[in-house]
């Protein structure tokens, strides 16, 4: 990073800030860390500038003096300080659970008919954006940078700037930005769009979500211009001009592949595999969500049981499933169809010692999380639409005996980075999971190391800490001329011949 980023103090806003609280059974509140790469890899830059994070504590049950407390008393090691938005119950329900999770999330995930387009939602979450954007106005120096982060804060700008904030204003989305005729359906589009436009810097996962953004952008304001090739490129409103930028999130690859060859991961992969002796294991890692592409998955699943008879006894499918946003009732009814699918396709196939399909609802902690990662002999992850999907970058990092094979939707953002080595499924295609699946299971040992080196290779080089390094450099550079397009990075969703 050079002198002049340096110089700006960094406040990070977010839905959620990095910690989890929960309760005793005493009642008493607790305070931990927050995981994950996104913490760990800005952390070391908010403490380099003695930064900041702004965000929701996650609980509408917890007193707001007891959060203020503990963060006061319980983050002193952090490095950063940390600043509670107080949200009431009701806030919580219409602008997270409500507009965020029911109007942006099933939008920009390609599934309008999922939306709720409830007005009132609107209304909260303008309303919270504001209150957050009051916030940080406490904080934030003329000369800070400002990075906000994800759908819940798309308008958080808008309201900086009504109020007069001066502050560089960047914005990360790590869900996809849908096309044209998908985003049009919004009623709020206009709005979305003019807020989305107050920020200076504006990133996205891939290159087709840029493009998305910059189609809608043109077709609905008059005067848009854009400019320049590569990884950023400049967008001219009226006399401001925006950066816009592809930037692929990644993970902390070093710390997967090091608690990877750790001992307690080492034999809890023993151990797990010692149930499944003469099988491939086919590994399912998905959050309850309808844009994970659960239920094709394991349909696709049953027809290659069906029509490929060698896999059954000699493939499992172990399926976790993580517990998530069940007070929505779509979420709900999933996990009802999931389970009985499940319990059908087990119905048919399970012989005496052999139950195809091992599925667990419940979710992990990191050395049972790598341990599978590490010894499964297959990923097969089919999110119909993902922003990424940081579970295929993690099986990559964590697979440190490179014997594992990576079978991905062509919807995942991550698709971009790994087309040319991963084996593509389309997600809806039940016949084509299954001719994957059988594919992946007559691979060599030579063809499945090749692929899963040249992966891993791309995990480690673009890992988070490059992310967060080349999002806030192209935030700060003179000119765009340094930011051409990544190795390996194909532009277009998929091609011909990356199929396999
Ligand atoms: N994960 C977890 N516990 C589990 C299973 C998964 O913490 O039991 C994590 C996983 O390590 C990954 C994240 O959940 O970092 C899932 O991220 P992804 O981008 O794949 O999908 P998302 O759930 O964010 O849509």
């Amino acid at each position: 990073m050079n002198e002049r980023t340096k110089k700006n103090r960094l406040i990070i806003v977010s839905n959620r800030l990095p910690i989890v609280l929960s309760q005793a059974d005493d009642g008493t509140w607790q305070l931990r860390r927050g995981s994950g790469g996104l913490v760990t890899a800005l952390a070391p830059v908010l403490k380099d500038r003695g930064g900041l994070w702004i965000g929701w504590s996650g609980s509408d049950q917890a007193d707001r003096n007891v959060v203020q407390k503990l963060l006061r008393t319980e983050t002193k090691n952090f490095g950063y300080a940390l600043k509670p938005v107080n949200l009431t119950t009701e806030e919580k329900e219409k602008y997270y659970e409500g507009f965020a999770n029911e109007v942006l999330w099933p939008l920009f995930h390609d599934l309008p008919a999922h939306c709720n387009f409830d007005p009132e939602y609107w209304r909260f979450y303008q309303n919270v954006n504001r209150k957050f954007a009051n916030v940080i106005k406490q904080s934030a120096r003329d000369s800070d940078f400002v990075w906000v982060h994800d759908y819940h804060l798309m308008v958080v700008a808008k309201e900086l700037r009504a109020i007069d904030v001066k502050s560089a204003l960047a914005y990360y989305l790590h869900i996809p930005f849908p096309p044209l005729d998908i985003f049009l359906r919004l009623p709020w589009r206009f709005q979305i769009l003019h807020a989305l436009l107050e920020y200076d810097v504006i990133g996205f996962q891939t290159l087709r979500d840029r493009r998305n953004f910059i189609q809608c952008a043109r077709t609905l304001i008059k005067g848009i211009r854009v400019s320049g090739r590569g990884q950023v490129v400049s967008m001219k409103y009226g006399d401001r001009y925006l950066r816009i930028g592809a930037f692929p999130i990644s993970i902390d690859y070093r710390d997967f592949a090091k608690l990877a060859g750790s001992k307690e991961v080492s034999e809890r992969a023993w151990y797990i595999h010692e149930d499944f002796p003469e099988q491939q294991i086919i590994l399912g890692i998905d959050r309850l969500d309808y844009t994970k592409g659960i239920l094709d998955k394991l349909k696709g699943y049953r027809n290659a049981l069906r029509r490929y008879p060698e896999l059954q006894e000699n493939t499992t499918l172990v399926q976790f499933v993580v517990p998530s946003r069940r007070s929505i009732p779509k979420y709900a009814s999933l996990k009802t169809e999931i389970e009985r699918l499940v319990g059908e396709i087990n119905g048919e196939y399970t012989r005496s010692g052999w139950i195809p399909i091992q599925y667990f609802f419940r979710s992990m902690e990191r050395p049972e999380l790598i341990a599978y990662y590490r010894t499964a002999e297959n990923a097969l992850i089919t999110p119909i639409k993902d922003g990424m999907n940081l579970v295929a970058k993690e099986y990559c990092a964590s697979n440190i005996d490179v014997r594992g094979l990576l079978i991905l939707s062509e919807f995942a953002g991550a698709i971009a980075q790994f087309q040319k080595y991963a084996l593509l499924v389309n997600p809806h295609d039940v016949e084509g999971i299954a001719d994957v699946i059988y594919q992946a299971f007559k691979m060599t040992a030579e063809e499945r190391k090749d692929r899963m080196r040249r992966l891993r290779r791309i995990v480690r080089r673009y890992d988070i800490f490059w992310w967060v390094d080349s999002f806030l450099k192209a935030a700060f550079a003179k000119d765009l001329s340094d930011f051409p397009l990544m190795e390996d990075y194909v532009p277009e969703e998929f091609s011909e011949s990356g199929a396999g």
